[in-house]
């Protein structure tokens, strides 16, 4: 008898019926994250699952589970919705989906740094509503914004993508520093986060939320600017206490803040105080399109489904 396997949300055709070829597979057809309480009574009729962000599998799910669950294939990186040691105490092998999108995160996170320093969300928004054709421009004024070229760059979390991040951006002939108490990169200068945050006039955060990183970019230490920073979050959106980030704005601490991340993404974005104060500072967004690369998506599924085993 063939395994079964749960699909929680949609994965590309060709990754989904190589899975067919080998299991029995339920594909989540309204591709609408299941609900929560609803999760382990359908989980626990499956030999393994692909999840993904949107499945919050907490102790709570864990414990529901009785054995016949093995292994879970997590599309994304990191394990921020898994309870990690809850699938360890029931055997559950957990994955995830790391450096499958490396340089298109990085290529983002570029995207967003050069659109922070441009203002661009604010350039494309008065194109798109027609106020540029009305507007008498001064030119003394008119969208000034800051050059990258020869700034200096910190970046919190010298991983997978912090590494690439700081490749491209030597390209622009950014001097770039990090911050990681547990990676070293001899090609560039390590620092500590305090000096980081004061001689960087860009910021950009590629760790992992965890009880050391969460809020680490937070009013205490916004404080400590000294150079006007643009701040950038490619990374997730607990990084950073927003409330502070707009404080810090407000209070022009910083001069730009561009993310593809925000908090409470996974349980409503309305509630991110970026977005509801996308409109009044220099703020610019993309809706976690990080990863999102036809080749990258491709190349995860792929990898979540040579987890499973016949
Ligand atoms: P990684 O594990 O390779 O790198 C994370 C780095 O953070 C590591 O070098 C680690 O030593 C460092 N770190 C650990 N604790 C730290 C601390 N207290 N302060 C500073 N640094 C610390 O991870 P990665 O693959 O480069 O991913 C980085 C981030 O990007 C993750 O949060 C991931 O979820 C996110 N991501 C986002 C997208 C997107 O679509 N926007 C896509 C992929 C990954």
């Amino acid at each position: 008898m063939k395994k079964k396997i749960l699909i929680t949300r949609k994965i590309m055709d060709s990754a989904e019926e190589r899975l067919k070829s080998n299991f029995d597979v339920l594909l989540n057809e309204k591709d609408i994250p299941i609900k929560n309480e609803d999760f382990a009574k359908i989980a626990d009729q499956y030999d393994g699952m692909i999840c993904s962000g949107w499945d919050k599998l907490d102790k709570n799910f864990f414990n529901q589970l009785n054995n016949k669950l093995q292994i879970i294939a997590g599309i994304g990186i990191g394990y921020d919705n898994i309870d990690v040691e809850s699938a360890k105490n029931k055997k559950i092998i957990v994955t995830n989906s790391p450096n499958k999108s490396n340089d298109a995160v990085a290529e983002v996170t570029i995207f967003l740094l050069i659109g922070a320093a441009r203002k661009a969300y604010e350039g494309i928004k008065m194109v798109k509503s027609d106020k540029w054709k009305e507007k008498k421009i001064d030119w003394t004024d008119f969208m000034l914004g800051q050059s990258i070229s020869n700034k200096t760059l910190g970046i919190i979390g010298m991983g997978r993508i912090g590494r690439v991040v700081a490749k491209r951006a030597k390209a622009f002939g950014m001097k770039v520093f990090y911050y990681d108490p547990l990676k070293q990169d001899k090609k560039f200068k390590k620092t500590n986060l305090k000096k980081l945050i004061e001689i960087s006039d860009v910021i950009s955060i590629h760790a992992h939320v965890n009880e050391q990183t969460k809020y680490i970019i937070n009013k205490k230490n916004l404080k400590l600017t000294k150079k006007k920073p643009i701040i950038i979050n490619t990374s997730r959106g607990e990084l950073v206490k927003e409330d502070d980030i707009i404080w810090a704005l407000k209070n022009k601490l910083i001069s730009g803040y561009g993310a593809d991340v925000v908090e409470k993404e996974f349980i409503d974005i309305r509630k991110s105080p970026i977005i509801k104060n996308i409109n009044d500072y220099n703020i610019i967004v993309t809706p976690h399109i990080g990863g999102m690369t036809y080749q990258g998506q491709l190349r995860a599924y792929n990898y979540a489904v040579d987890k499973f085993k016949k």
